[in-house]
């Protein structure tokens, strides 16, 4: 048997004697998703066990170093680990902004001190991250950005306030762009921080959305203390910290569009919907934008996954997270308005009935913000243009 065989049974063991049969379930409504954070609510034992046995093997950030809390995998086992993860229909143990966000820019630019605080709590879910980058006057245009962070000797004062702050409310600390030279070109006096969201002056207030969810909040910092020991990259250098972390949240968002462990495929949801005569769907239009839509996802995936090897040998990922985050959103869109084709009449229902509680339009309604979120649509086909394409600017 060769390494890759022997992790892979190694793996398969693992998993029949850790993960609980309630974690092998598609989720199938928000609620179900393990966030961690100091006032995290678990739904079921089984949910808890699965976090915390996952987090124990450093398997909910498996690529990340071992002296740091992650599972040391290298790509391959990382590879075989989503594999075996996905043939049993395990949910993720963790989402968060930490492992997907902050994590790799930690790893690239903070301090040895900085790591050793933040990178094993992040493994283990013990705190939640929120991000503090886009302000009122302060999108796609990120480098506008106001928020003031002065400097008082030791430690710095934070004023200003930051906008579509997602769980804002829920976050234990942010890791947050803000201004400390007020002189410089704006890309130049930007610097990155963190703080605990408990510090006196920081408050949020929820922002209500058309899905009838508030996923968001408005925050607002008013004389915030925050360390100097939390500036991530060096002081007045954020901004390319912030870059390196953008690509990171678009890679997530590209590949969290993706069918996977936890979710079922399109096809299959419309062959339990619909039903087949033959063995064939029985509503050909559907037929044909599924077949479409599955390999053009299949696309998307191997392409992502020649990239991250690519990483792997020392090309940066840079402009082409741009693309895959595009693509990515765009077949998530695509995915949701199949979904509701699937569901017909049925999909239509807000509350209880057999989309889910509603889960079906409201993933639906959730899927026009995708194309928002991370950077829009536009600014991505700019990026592509410009550093892809190579066409002027
Ligand atoms: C689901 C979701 C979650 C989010 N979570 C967070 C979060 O946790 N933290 C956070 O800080 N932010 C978050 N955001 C905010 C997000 O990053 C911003 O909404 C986004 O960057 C766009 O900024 P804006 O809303 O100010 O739009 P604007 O920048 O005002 O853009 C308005 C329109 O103009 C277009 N446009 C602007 N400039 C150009 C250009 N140069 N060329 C072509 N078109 C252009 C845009 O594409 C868009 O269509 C989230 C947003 C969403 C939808």
């Amino acid at each position: 048997m060769n390494q890759a065989d022997s992790f892979r049974q190694q793996v398969r063991e693992w998993l029949e004697a850790n993960c609980p049969q309630s974690m092998r379930v598609p989720i199938t409504s928000e609620a179900e998703l393990c966030w961690g954070g100091r006032n995290f609510e678990f739904q079921s034992e089984g949910q808890r066990l699965w976090l915390e046995r996952m987090a124990e093997k450093g398997w909910t950030a498996p690529i990340w170093p071992r002296q740091y809390g992650g599972g040391g995998l290298d790509r391959e086992q990382n590879k075989i680990l989503k594999e075996e993860l996905t043939r049993i229909h395990a949910r993720s143990p963790l989402f968060s902004f930490g492992i997907s966000m902050l994590g790799p820019a930690l790893l690239k630019f903070g301090s040895e001190e900085q790591k050793q605080q933040h990178l094993p709590a992040i493994v283990r879910g013990e705190i939640r991250w929120a991000q503090g980058y886009s302000e009122p006057n302060a999108g796609s245009d990120l480098a506008s950005l106001a928020a003031r962070c002065e400097d008082h000797g030791d430690h710095f004062i934070l004023n200003g306030s930051k906008i579509w702050t997602s769980y804002g409310d829920l976050g234990d600390w942010m890791f947050c762009l803000v201004r400390t030279d007020f002189e410089a070109p704006k890309h130049q006096g930007i610097s990155f921080v963190m703080f605990d969201m408990a510090t006196p002056g920081v408050s949020t207030r929820p922002i209500r959305l058309i899905s009838g969810k508030s996923p968001f909040t408005e925050t607002f910092f008013e004389n915030v203390r925050v360390e100097k020991d939390q500036v991530i990259g060096g002081l007045n250098k954020g901004w390319t910290v912030a870059k390196y972390l953008l690509t990171h949240e678009r890679e997530m968002i590209a590949a969290s569009s993706l069918s996977g462990a936890g979710t079922s495929p399109v096809s299959q949801t419309a062959i339990q919907s619909i039903g087949t005569t033959h063995g064939i769907l029985r509503n050909t239009p559907l037929r044909t934008d599924i077949a479409r839509f599955e390999m053009d996802e299949r696309c998307l995936e191997l392409t992502i996954e020649r990239a991250r090897d690519e990483v792997k040998a020392g090309v940066s990922l840079g402009a082409a997270a741009s693309m895959f985050k595009y693509y990515g959103t765009e077949l998530n869109i695509r995915r949701q308005e199949l979904l509701m084709a699937i569901g017909g009449y049925d999909a239509l229902v807000w509350e209880g009935g057999a989309s889910q509680h509603g889960q079906t339009p409201r993933r639906w309604l959730r899927s026009k913000g995708n194309s928002i979120e991370g950077g829009t649509s536009e600014i991505q086909l700019n990026i592509v243009a410009k550093h892809i394409l190579g066409l002027p600017g």
